[in-house]
């Protein structure tokens, strides 16, 4: 998709500090950390959000929880822990409609933390 960011930083147009890529997915730092540990995760083809996940594009979300996983080793927070949270739509606080997870940890976190 033209105007969308995380389309321009898995193409390169925009720059981004990556952790991790592999043919399906791309795992670069979150511009403005919330955590000691902020990563965001996407696919590298353009898709809104969970909800617009439909027969067509469902495959290539395949593999999104081993590249997680991938992903939080990377970092060396796998054994420490981490949070996932897919923000989806606008109550959730989506802002950017390109699928992400938020990959958090390094310190310490709450639970129920809303
Ligand atoms: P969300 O509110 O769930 O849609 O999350 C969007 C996230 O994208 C926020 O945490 C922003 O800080 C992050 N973000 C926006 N622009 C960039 C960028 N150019 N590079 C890295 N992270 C970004
Ligand atoms: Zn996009």
């Amino acid at each position: 998709m033209s105007d969308c960011i995380f389309c321009k930083i898995v193409n390169g147009e925009i720059p981004s500090n990556k952790v991790l890529e592999n043919d399906k997915f791309y795992a670069f730092h979150d511009i403005s950390p919330v955590k000691k540990v902020h990563v965001l995760i996407v696919p590298k083809k353009h898709v809104a959000n969970i909800a617009h996940l439909t027969e067509k594009n469902e495959e290539y979300v395949d593999g999104f929880l081993p590249f997680v996983r991938d992903v939080a080793k990377e970092l060396g927070i796998s054994k420490s822990g981490y949070r996932l949270i897919f923000n989806t739509g606008s109550e959730a606080g989506q802002t950017v409609f390109h699928m992400h997870a938020h990959l958090l940890g390094g310190e310490p976190m709450g639970w129920p933390e809303v």
